[in-house]
C-alpha cells in the first residue's frame, strides 16, 4: 500500500491517502494535548500503543460482528482502514462517574452506575464539544432518525463487548469516546445524511477511554497526562500487555517493573 498526500493532521493521529481512493492510512503521533488543547505535551510512544491496542480491539470487536473502519495494521504506528466521512458527533458511553459528567452534575468520581449511560457531544473545538441531545442533531439535519438508533445501538453494543473484554483482564472500562462514519463510495467521495454504511471510526486507546484497574482503581489512561499524575508511559505501556496479552492477565506487571501510583 502506497503513502499520498497527507489529507488530515489532528490532534493525535494524521491521516495519508493511499493508492486507493476507499482506502486511507491512519498513523498515530505522540504528541498529546488535554482541555480543548491548553495543555500540549509528548508522552513517549503512545502512538505505537495506541496504534497496537487500537488494532487490536478493531479486530475483536469485527469478530464480534461490529462493522469498523479496520483493514489491517501496517507497521508500529499505521492502521490501513476505510476511507469514512466522519459524522460530526462524538458518542460517549459510561459505566462509572468520572470527568466530565461528575462536573456536569456535582458528583464524585467512583460511583458504578445502575445502567450505562449515553451521550451525545456535537464535535467542534472551538466549542469544546458541547453536550447535545437527539433533537439537535435532527433539528441540523446532521443526521437521520435510523442513523441516531443504529449509533445508539451499535454504542450500546460496543460498550458491552469492551467492558467484558476489559474484565476478563483485570480492568474496568469507566467511560470512552467513540466516532463513527459513513463508508465512502468508490471514488472516495464521502456520502451525506442517510446515505452510506456506517462503520466505527477514529481509535480506541488509553487517550479516548478511562481505564481503572480492579481492585486498586490505579489509573491506566490520559488522566495520568491530564491530571499530572506521574507514570504516564508505564500507564500506557501496561494498556498494551493487557489488551495484547492474554484474557486472564490482571497481575501483569507495569512496563517499569514497579508498580505506579493511583
Ligand atoms: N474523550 C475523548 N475526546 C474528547 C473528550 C473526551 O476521547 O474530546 C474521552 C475521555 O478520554 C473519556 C470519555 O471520552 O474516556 C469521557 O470524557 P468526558 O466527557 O468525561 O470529558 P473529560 O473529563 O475528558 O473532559
Amino acid at each position: 500500500m502506497q503513502q499520498g498526500e497527507k489529507l488530515y493532521e489532528g490532534k493525535a493521529k494524521i491521516l495519508y491517502a493511499t493508492n486507493d481512493p476507499t482506502l486511507v492510512i491512519q498513523y498515530f503521533k505522540d504528541d498529546a494535548t488535554a482541555f480543548n488543547a491548553q495543555k500540549r505535551g509528548t508522552i513517549v510512544d503512545k502512538g505505537v500503543c495506541n496504534n497496537l491496542i487500537s488494532c487490536a480491539l478493531f479486530q475483536y470487536l469485527e469478530s464480534r460482528g461490529v462493522p469498523t473502519h479496520f483493514v489491517r495494521k501496517l507497521d508500529d504506528r499505521s492502521m490501513l482502514v476505510k476511507r469514512l466521512g466522519i459524522i460530526p458527533l462524538e458518542v460517549t458511553m459510561r459505566n462509572i462517574t468520572a470527568g466530565g459528567m461528575s462536573r456536569l452534575l456535582g458528583i464524585d468520581e467512583g460511583m458504578v452506575l445502575q445502567r450505562p449511560v449515553f451521550e451525545w457531544h456535537y464535535k467542534s473545538d472551538p466549542l469544546g464539544d458541547p453536550l447535545i441531545n437527539d433533537d439537535h442533531i435532527l433539528a441540523l439535519g446532521a443526521a437521520t432518525p435510523q442513523e441516531l438508533a443504529a449509533l445508539r445501538s451499535q454504542s450500546e453494543r460496543i460498550n458491552q463487548l469492551l467492558k467484558e473484554y476489559f474484565s476478563a483482564r483485570g480492568i474496568d472500562l469507566v467511560d470512552f469516546k467513540l466516532e463513527f462514519g459513513r463508508l465512502a463510495t468508490g471514488a472516495g467521495q464521502p456520502p451525506g445524511p442517510g446515505q452510506g454504511t456506517i462503520l466505527l471510526g477514529d481509535e480506541i486507546s488509553p487517550d479516548t477511554c478511562r481505564f481503572w484497574e480492579q481492585g486498586t482503581r490505579r489509573k491506566l489512561d490520559k488522566d495520568r497526562f491530564r491530571r499530572d499524575l506521574g507514570d504516564v508511559e508505564a500507564a500506557y505501556q501496561e494498556m498494551v500487555k493487557r489488551v495484547v496479552g492474554p484474557a486472564g492477565s490482571s497481575t501483569a506487571a507495569t512496563a517499569s517493573g514497579k508498580p505506579t501510583a493511583v
